[in-house]
C-alpha cells in the first residue's frame, strides 16, 4: 500500500463527555477500554480546550476552525449558517466524500442543515435517546433502538455503501453522553455501586466571583426529577440528598458512557476486519468537558477545568506514531485545520486555529503555544444563570472577566452587577479553589495577561466588552465593536430543535 494514501477519516464528537470520566485520563469513576485503545494506538491529548463551553457553539468551531464570532454560532439559539466553509467543505473539494450522523444541533431549514456533505442523517434539535427521529434530505422517520447504538449502525452502513478509492469523512457525532441520561436497561447496574465523591464536591465557592456564585448548576439544589428519574428518598439531610443525586447522577452518565464506549469498539474492530486501521484517521473527542460534581456543579459554561478541556484523542498508524502525552494547548478551532494538513487539503483564509498536524508527524519544534482565548456569550440562560464572560488561560495562568451588563430575559427583567474578575494559578491551585485577582503578588502578572488577552482579541477581530479598561500598553490595538447578539426566543423553539 503506498504510503502517500490520503487517510480516511472518522471523527466519534459525544456531546457532554467530560475527560475525567475516561480512563485513559485518570478516571477514578469508570473505565473504558475502548475509547483507551484510540490513545495506545496513537495520541492522548492533555491541553486540549473549547472555546465556549457548550454544544452549539462547540460543534460549530470544529467544522469551521472559527471562533464564535466568527462563524456567527455564539450560542444555543443561533443556528449555523452552513453554507460558510468548513472542513467538511474543503475535504469535498479535495476529492474527498463525507457524512454527518447523529447529533448536529446547528439548526434545520433555511440554510442550517448540513451542507457539502454527500450523505447526512441527524437527529433534530437535542434529539432523543430511545426510538430517535432523524432528519435526511429524505425527510424524517423514527428508528427503533437506542441512539448510541442506532448512529454507530448508520455511520457504518453509509461506509459499506461507498465504492471506488476515493478518501471519505465520516462524522459519528452522538447524544450521549448529554442530560437526561438515559442508559440501556442492560447497563443501568454497571455503577449502582457509589463512585468517589470529588474532592470540590463540598467547595462553598469562597474567594470566587458572585457571577460563578450566582450560577444554577449545583447537584445538591439544580437537578431535575428528570435528571434523577425519581425523587431523593424521604429523610434525607441536605448533605445525604446531595450525595444521592451526585450517585444517581453518575449511575446514569457513566452507564451512556458505557454505551459510547462499546460503540467506538465496534468502529475499531469493524475498521480492523476491513483491515483498515492504519490508514484511518480515527478521532474521539466531545464538544466540550463537563463538571462531574466537581465544585459540586453539573454541567458547563465556565471557564473551570473540568469544562474547559475536551477529551481528544487521534490514531493514525500509517503517519502518526504512538507516543507519550501530547501537552501542547490546542483548540477545537484548531482541529479544522489539522484534519486538513492530514487530507493534504488547503485552509480557507476564515479558519483562525493552528494546526498541530506538524507536531504529530515529526519532532519539529515550534514555539509552544502562549495561551488561548475564551468566550462564552449566553447573557439570558435563566436556567443556568451562568453570566457571559471572556477569559484567557496559559499553561499556568487562566484570567477571566464577567461582564455582567444584563443577564435575563424581557419577562424576568435585566440584571446587571459591576464586571467581576478572576484570576487563577493553576500551579499553585490546580483545584481553582483560590480567586487571586486581588492578591497584590499577583497584580503585575494581572495586568500582563489582560494586554495579553487584549491583543488575542483584536488578533481574533473580536471585542472587549466596553466596561473594561484598556489595559496599559494597549491604547493603539484595534478591537472590533460589540456584536448584537439575538436573545434566546423563548417560548419559541425556532430552527434550532427542528
Ligand atoms: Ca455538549
Amino acid at each position: 500500500m503506498s504510503t502517500s494514501r490520503r487517510p480516511n477519516i472518522v471523527f466519534i464528537l459525544t456531546d457532554d463527555h467530560a475527560a475525567h470520566s475516561i480512563g485513559c485520563y485518570g478516571s477514578v469513576v469508570n473505565q473504558t477500554p475502548r475509547i483507551d485503545e484510540i490513545a495506545a494506538n496513537g495520541r492522548r491529548f492533555d491541553n486540549c480546550f473549547v472555546t465556549n463551553s457548550l454544544c452549539t457553539p462547540s460543534r460549530a468551531s470544529i467544522l469551521t476552525g472559527s471562533y464564535s464570532h466568527i462563524n456567527g454560532v455564539y450560542s444555543l439559539f443561533t443556528p449555523m449558517d452552513a453554507s460558510q466553509p468548513t472542513f467538511i467543505s474543503q475535504l469535498r473539494d479535495a476529492g474527498y466524500r463525507s457524512a454527518v450522523i447523529g447529533k448536529w444541533h446547528l439548526g434545520h431549514g433555511d440554510g442550517h442543515d448540513p451542507q457539502g456533505f454527500d450523505h447526512w442523517d441527524v437527529l433534530p434539535g437535542q434529539g432523543d435517546y430511545w426510538n430517535p427521529t432523524f432528519v435526511s434530505p429524505e425527510g424524517r422517520r423514527t428508528v427503533e433502538g437506542y441512539a448510541t447504538d442506532i448512529i454507530t449502525d448508520l455511520a457504518i452502513d453509509w461506509a459499506e455503501s461507498l465504492d471506488g478509492d476515493d478518501p471519505w469523512c465520516m462524522l459519528v457525532w452522538h447524544k450521549a453522553p448529554h442530560r437526561p441520561w438515559e442508559p440501556k436497561p442492560e447497563h443501568q447496574a454497571l455503577y449502582e455501586d457509589p463512585r468517589p465523591i470529588p474532592s470540590t464536591f463540598w467547595d462553598d465557592h469562597r474567594t470566587r466571583s458572585a457571577s460563578v456564585r450566582r450560577t444554577a448548576m449545583g447537584v445538591a439544589d439544580h437537578m431535575t426529577t428528570a435528571d434523577l428519574k425519581e425523587n431523593p428518598p424521604s429523610g434525607l439531610s441536605y448533605e445525604e440528598a446531595a450525595v444521592w443525586k451526585y450517585q444517581r447522577y453518575m449511575r446514569d452518565y457513566l452507564a451512556c458512557v458505557h454505551a459510547v464506549d462499546e460503540n467506538v469498539g465496534r468502529i475499531t474492530d469493524w475498521l480492523r476486519d476491513r483491515g483498515d486501521v492504519d490508514d484511518t484517521m480515527l478521532i474521539y473527542s466531545s464538544d466540550q468537558g463537563f463538571f462531574l460534581g466537581d465544585h459540586g456543579w453539573f454541567d458547563k459554561r465556565l471557564m473551570f477545568e473540568e469544562s474547559l478541556r475536551m477529551p481528544f484523542l487521534l490514531s493514525y498508524p500509517r503517519k502518526v506514531a504512538a507516543g507519550p502525552a501530547f501537552d501542547g494547548i490546542v483548540t477545537n478551532v484548531d482541529m479544522a485545520q489539522t484534519i486538513l494538513d492530514a487530507a493534504g487539503a488547503g485552509h480557507p483564509d476564515t479558519m483562525q486555529g493552528r494546526s498541530f498536524w506538524p507536531e504529530l508527524i515529526d519532532d519539529r519544534e515550534r514555539p509552544p503555544v502562549e495561551g488561548f482565548y475564551y468566550r462564552y456569550w449566553e447573557n439570558d440562560d435563566i436556567i443556568h444563570k451562568a453570566p457571559a464572560h471572556y477569559g484567557y488561560r496559559t499553561d499556568r495562568y487562566k484570567l477571566i472577566y464577567y461582564y455582567n451588563d444584563g443577564f435575563g430575559l424581557p419577562f424576568t427583567g435585566f440584571f446587571s452587577y459591576p464586571p467581576e474578575w478572576e484570576l487563577y494559578d493553576l500551579q499553585a491551585d490546580p483545584e481553582e479553589l483560590h480567586n487571586v485577582y486581588g492578591d497584590p503578588a499577583y497584580a503585575e502578572l494581572r495586568e500582563e495577561l489582560k494586554a495579553r488577552m487584549w491583543r488575542e482579541q483584536s488578533r481574533l477581530r473580536d471585542a472587549p466588552h466596553h466596561s473594561q479598561p484598556v489595559p496599559g500598553g494597549c491604547e493603539d490595538v484595534e478591537v472590533a465593536p460589540m456584536p448584537d447578539i439575538p436573545r434566546r426566543p423563548w417560548l419559541d423553539p425556532g430552527p434550532m430543535n427542528g
